[in-house]
């Protein structure tokens, strides 16, 4: 039991939540006293467990279905979303997947859905979380801020990953992204900031840790010497989301073990 919640009484939304990080986020934002939606697009039953887990901890929690990277299904979920919190104070733009080939097979259409789902669907959830921000503005009794935007990027907003290059280009996207809304809402008290997730050990990279050799050779990029894991990522989005960090906006934080330290130089390159 959580005696001095830091979201009590907010209203979060966390995409891509019945798996992996976004589980771990929504999770964790419940644990703070957050109520929570928790977005879907497949496996309906795996975002009602999330849901379950969160109000045993005697929060609201709710799931709902929308591609992110559809305008119309983004709407109807936020309107959903206010007709059941009433508002929204948080967003975790979490959603994103993974198409990988070589640059020179890469399909249009394997570029175009990463680009769709990591950069487009962040910028609908954003814009309309943001109108509503606007709408409400500051709620002193729940919060510094008018609204907190947190945009789950990744290292690669910073490594260039061949064999990536939809992937990586969605992640460089999303930190102009960020840091774009930051510069224009800061002076309408809502803050926008990112994660760097590292290797964390979740479904969509899953080839990188299943085996005892690939763990290996995962570990000779990370100084800190472990896999991460969700819940280290979401601890780093409940800080971001409260009001701890109100003096933090247009940063992106990397929770990386030190990936982005360039180990590789380690000992003289
Ligand atoms: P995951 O595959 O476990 O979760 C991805 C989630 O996004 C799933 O719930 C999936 O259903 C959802 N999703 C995919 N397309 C969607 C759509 N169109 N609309 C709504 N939801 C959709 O992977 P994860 O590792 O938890 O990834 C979460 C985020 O973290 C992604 O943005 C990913 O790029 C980022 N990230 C992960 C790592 C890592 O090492 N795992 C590292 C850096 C960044």
């Amino acid at each position: 039991m959580n005696t001095n919640p830091r979201l009590k009484g907010q209203s979060a939304l966390v995409t891509g939540a019945n798996s992996g990080i976004g589980k771990a986020v929504a999770i964790a934002m419940g644990n703070e006293g957050a109520n929570v939606v928790v977005n879907y697009v497949t496996h309906p039953e795996t975002a009602q467990a999330v849901v379950d887990e969160i109000k045993s901890n005697g929060v609201n929690a709710i799931a709902l279905a929308a591609d992110v990277s559809k305008e119309d299904q983004v709407v109807a979920m936020f309107q959903a979303m206010y007709k059941e919190f009433g508002t929204i104070d948080i967003l975790v733009n979490n959603a994103g997947l993974q198409k990988d080939s070589a640059f020179e097979n890469m399909s249009l259409a394997d570029w175009q859905l990463v680009i769709d789902v990591n950069l487009t669907g962040q910028f609908l959830c954003a814009r309309e979380a943001t109108r509503e921000f606007l709408r409400r503005g500051v709620v002193p009794e729940r919060s510094i801020a008018a609204g907190k935007i947190i945009c789950m990027s990744s290292v690669h907003e910073v490594i260039p990953w061949g064999g990536h290059v939809n992937y990586a280009t969605s992640k460089g996207g999303i930190m102009l992204l960020m840091k774009s809304m930051a510069q224009e809402l800061a002076p309408k008290k809502i803050r926008v900031n990112s994660i760097g997730p590292g290797a964390i050990q979740t479904p969509i990279n899953h080839t990188a840790w299943e085996t005892p050799e690939a763990l290996k050779s995962l570990l000779t990029l990370i100084p800190y010497n472990r896999i991460g894991q969700p819940e280290d990522i979401g601890k780093v989005a409940v800080w971001l989301a409260s009001d701890e960090s109100d003096y933090i906006t247009g940063t992106t934080i990397f929770a990386d073990g030190g990936m982005t330290l360039y180990p590789g130089f380690s000992t003289n390159g």
